[in-house]
């Protein structure tokens, strides 16, 4: 999907149904289904479900089609949709036979966006004709778990449904429902005729990504260090400037990676000949902007890092969201520094947006820095903020796999904060630092700081130290950091709390080594049991293959095969037809469209 009708779908969000943003999950449903893909959407009860179909129906031309077996939430739906000025309407066993025709009328004219019948409305030929007449939008099927037979709402007729896909070819169709195991996606995807159908699963926990949140000292170094435990696998480095971006996909490139820069100022070509060959590609490294990973539809992303902090909590969620969609092991590895907090006020600061709406923004920065400070289980903190719980102690962050020192930092942060003080709140960190640590520079000298009651009291903590405790105290909000005046450090009312000792402060230690490798950048690996004993050779043969394939049909390589199914075919290495069908992965017509070639090659491999 282009970067316009990005914009035209927030547009209509926002427009529409009031939201600025997306909640969690729901970009990627609305961008796939947008692009005219089949899917399964798996979202907790009021996780913005509906507006996954909503969305697209008013952006794609045509009429929305929407199953559903329960009446009243239909009309619940209609209802708040037209409440919404959606032009939206029921058809069921409920209306009488006026009613009924005025609906009719309605699509036969054109004069609906959504269109909402029960499984046994929709299959009766009378329906089905007169939507045949009809150009649709999209056929969204709720509470699509009614397909599955050992389900405990098992209705027959949703089996029928599956003549949607014959009777409506080209119309994308999305199934969804609140919870569904993996067998239960499985059989629903099978039954409603979805071979190729993508399972979006919600809820907002994604147990296999690993957070990492670390101060940036050495980015290169720190970069190589994350990467090397993902060599070979496809991943999405963020930075914030362009410039950054060009610098660091050459620094990779010349590291031996398949890195390739990515942003808003490349033209067209490059870019869409970059994103394909990423979604192609295996083990392909994008350095971009953010403006790359919408519509990229891309399971097999093991890894997401971020060179400076995002824009907000939803903007870290999203993005790191990016990887390991294919639900194995992927990592979220974030370094940041107090300048990048300095760089986003500023650039809230100088947007063109109301004084409110900066407001807003600031706080959300606020939220977004004391979640990276704060020594807690990261993802509980990213569940407790999308209203979601979480027990915490995931052993799948940073903070839980090693857990931060904490010190009792009242004390120095009091000095901190007196420092600033006794010159005027005019002095940015780094100046700061110095007074605190007494160091006799040409600018202490030059304003007499060598004299400040504060010069050389704060021997006890190195100068990396206090440059992350003076960041945990912005973090916190104790103290302001000004980009107007050379980002001098200033004191706020939460400031004097500290400083009359009305409050205690615990910070969290600056780990002392950190060229050290951490247990945190180790990497996230925990294959599958079940793929212990894969021929990487064979892996390899197959992979190279698949981008044959991806190449040739323009498509994605995990639309040929998943990484999953790779695997598993380099490990089972079947060798006949039959075989083949017990593959995660592939089904009667991937057996007989890729079988004659897959077992070829592994006849080959074999006999070699
Ligand atoms: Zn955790």
């Amino acid at each position: 999907m282009d970067s316009a009708s990005t914009d035209s779908a927030l547009t209509t969000l926002k427009t529409v149904f009031g939201f600025d943003t997306y909640r969690p999950g729901q970009r990627e449903v609305i961008e796939h289904v947008l692009a005219g893909g089949d899917g399964l959407v798996i979202m907790p009860t009021g996780g913005g479900k509906s507006m996954c179909f909503q969305l697209p129906s008013l952006l794609r031309e045509g009429l929305g089609v929407v199953v559903s077996p329960l009446i009243a939430l239909m009309e619940d739906q209609v209802f708040s949709l037209k409440e919404n000025g959606v032009r939206a309407a029921v058809l069921n066993s409920t209306l009488n036979g006026a009613e009924a025709f005025a609906v009719e009328t309605a699509t036969r004219q054109g004069e609906l966006d959504l269109l909402y019948l029960s499984p046994e409305r929709i299959l009766q030929p009378r329906t089905l004709d007169m939507l045949r007449q009809t150009k649709l939008a999209l056929i969204a099927i709720d509470e699509a778990h009614c397909v599955s037979q050992w389900g405990h709402d098992f209705r027959p007729e949703y089996l029928q449904l599956a003549q949607l896909a014959e009777a409506f070819p080209g119309v994308p169709r999305l199934a969804l429902t609140a919870t569904a195991d993996p067998d239960t996606r499985r059989e629903i995807l099978l039954r409603l005729a979805m071979p190729d159908g993508r399972a979006f699963v919600g809820g907002f926990d994604r147990p296999n990504i690993r957070y990492t949140i670390t101060e940036r000292t050495a980015p290169r170094q720190q970069l190589l260090r994350f990467l090397a435990s993902h060599r070979g696998e496809s991943g999405i480095v963020y930075c914030l400037t362009r410039n950054d971006v060009e610098e660091y996909a050459a620094f990779l490139a010349s590291n031996g990676y398949d890195a390739y820069p990515y942003h808003a100022g490349m033209d067209t070509r490059r870019r869409t000949s970059t994103q394909r060959y990423f979604q192609q590609r295996d083990g392909a490294v994008i350095v971009a902007t953010i403006a790359f990973g919408m519509g990229v539809d891309k399971p097999d992303v093991r890894f997401v890092a971020h060179m400076n902090l995002p824009k907000s909590i939803e903007a870290y969620y999203q993005e790191t969201g990016r990887a390991g969609r294919d639900g194995e092991p992927a990592d979220a590895w974030m370094s940041y520094s107090l300048q990048d907090v300095i760089l986003l006020r500023r650039f809230i600061d100088d947007g063109a947006a109301d004084e409110t709406r900066k407001r807003f923004e600031h706080e959300r920065l606020n939220t977004l820095v004391g979640f990276c400070e704060s020594p807690h289980c990261r993802r509980e903190m990213l569940l407790r903020y999308f209203g979601d719980s979480h027990e915490g102690g995931c052993d799948n962050c940073d903070n839980c796999i090693r857990p931060p020192d904490m010190f009792d930092a009242t004390v120095p942060a009091q000095k901190a904060l007196s420092c600033a003080y006794r010159s005027e709140q005019r002095f940015g960190v780094m100046h700061l630092v110095d007074v605190l640590r007494g160091k006799t520079t040409e600018k202490v000298r030059r304003f007499g700081h060598e004299n400040l009651s504060t010069f050389g009291i704060g021997g006890e903590l190195s100068e990396k130290q206090w440059k992350s405790l003076f960041r945990q105290l912005v973090a916190g909000g104790y103290c302001d950091v000004d980009p107007r005046q050379y980002n001098a450090v200033k004191l706020n009312a939460r400031s004097y709390d500290i400083l009359k000792g009305r409050c205690k402060l615990q910070a969290r230690k600056t780990v002392l080594s950190p060229a050290k490798k951490s247990q945190a950048e180790k990497p996230a690996r925990k294959q599958p049991v079940e793929f212990d004993r894969v021929d990487a050779e064979l892996a390899d043969t197959l992979k190279e293959w698949r981008f044959e394939k991806a190449t040739q049909a323009n498509r994605p390589a995990f639309t040929i095969f998943s990484n999953r199914t790779l695997r598993a075919l380099a490990t089972l290495k079947p060798l006949s037809h039959e075989e083949l069908l017990d593959v995660p992965g592939i089904g009667q017509t991937k057996a007989e469209h890729y079988g004659p070639e897959i077992l070829d090659i592994i006849a080959k491999h074999e006999g070699k």
